[in-house]
């Protein structure tokens, strides 16, 4: 039977974060539950999209899905387990904030069967934390974090930043260190990137500028310190236990995030939510980002669902693939496309290991060191 995997986006945040261009937005209680009462009808509406598959894996993602509360979080559980064949050992995950989680809250969580928490912490640095516009200090994080493990959760994803205007090398080893030796399960370790439309785009359009131009930005970290803060953060998290399985996500052993990895290798799944999106039946279509109109129950947005081609689905299994450290499986490209790797793209594979990027063995095409860190570069070539 195939495996489908579920993902429930929830908008709401307590406050926006200053480089946040994710979908999300502060809103009242009020709204919280006419929303959750939409999600569910879209839930129910679309749950014969999953006849025939089991369900591996549940992400409630957001924005802030501890925002609204234990009982929200419940009661679209519940639906989702009415209306889907939930494999019993699924992966459910929960996107939690400190300060907005309870030991209550968590123990609600892992009774009804969420089995993962995933927090947004960013940095351990209290002035970096403000300067996010993070609305926690590093002690509330600390607090909430004992508080899973009371709720005898076993596994921890911890978020964090680097790249934050002002931050120095140092402040990132410490971070790490500090993350790494409490003992979670996970940490996912990003670059800041500052998009357009957001405050920091606003307030480091200078420093942006310099940027581009090879300048010294002011306060942004220049490039040699980003690159210094990307390669230490495999060398001090491979020094406590954990191993690099993509671009930016590190686990102990078993611990890898089976959701995100489905979505690197390609697996099925039905987003639910303002601006979800979905991967079905080798169709991608995405929700409306209006939230009237998803209120309206029009869940859908108006462009048309895409159907992908057979040379979009090779260059969407290279291009995802590759982010994985193992990389793309020749024998399942083979087995799905009906000719080798080799085949389709030979001299692009050559160029690439020529220049020290790309190595195979027996099984798997995949990046070396160098060409993780030219990662951008490499996967442009597959499109
Ligand atoms: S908590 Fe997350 S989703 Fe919410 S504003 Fe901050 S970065 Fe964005």
């Amino acid at each position: 039977m195939n495996e489908l995997m579920l993902y429930v986006h929830i908008p709401f945040c307590v406050k926006k974060c200053l480089y946040c261009d994710f979908l999300s937005f502060q809103a009242e209680t009020a709204m919280h539950k006419e929303y959750v009462y939409h999600l569910k009808k879209e839930i129910r509406q679309k749950a014969k999209l999953g006849n025939g598959r089991r369900v591996s894996s549940i992400f409630f993602g957001g924005g802030t899905p501890s925002s609204i509360g234990a009982g929200l979080i419940c009661e679209l559980l519940k639906t989702l387990k009415a209306e889907f064949d939930v494999q019993k050992d699924a992966e459910i995950t929960i996107e939690v904030n400190p300060a907005t989680v309870t030991g209550r809250d968590l123990e609600i969580y892992r009774k009804a069967g969420i089995n993962r928490i995933s927090i947004g912490l960013q940095s351990t640095e209290n002035g970096l934390l403000k300067k996010l516009g993070r609305i926690h200090t590093v002690e509330e994080f600390l607090y909430s974090y004992q508080l899973a493990k009371k709720a005898g959760f076993t596994n921890i994803n911890v978020d964090l930043m680097m790249a934050i205007p002002g931050q120095s090398l140092k402040q990132w080893r410490d971070t790490l260190e500090k993350i790494a030796k409490l003992g979670v399960e996970h940490i996912s370790a990003y670059s800041l990137i500052i998009e357009e439309g957001t405050a920091f785009y606003e307030r480091y359009q200078e420093d942006l500028k310099l940027q581009q131009d090879g300048e010294q930005p002011r306060e942004l970290p220049d490039e040699d310190t980003e690159r210094s803060m990307y390669q230490i953060t495999k060398e001090i998290l491979e020094k406590y236990g954990f191993k690099r399985y993509e671009i930016s996500n590190y686990a102990k052993p078993g611990a890898q995030c089976r959701h995100n990895l489905g979505y690197w290798i390609r697996q099925e799944y039905l987003g639910f939510g303002l601006g979800a999106a979905s991967f079905f039946d080798k169709c991608r279509w995405k929700n409306t980002s209006k939230i009237r109109e998803y209120l309206e129950d029009i869940y859908e947005d108006d462009q048309e669902e895409q159907k992908l081609s057979f040379e979009e689905e090779m260059s969407e299994t290279m291009i995802l693939g590759l982010r994985l450290t193992r990389g793309v499986s020749k024998k399942k490209f083979e087995e799905e496309y009906g000719c080798s790797i080799e085949k389709v793209y030979g001299s692009i594979n050559e160029k690439l290991k020529k220049e020290g990027l790309l190595a195979e063995n027996d099984k798997y095409l995949f990046f070396t060191p160098k060409g993780f860190d030219l990662a951008n570069y490499c996967m442009a070539k597959y499109i």
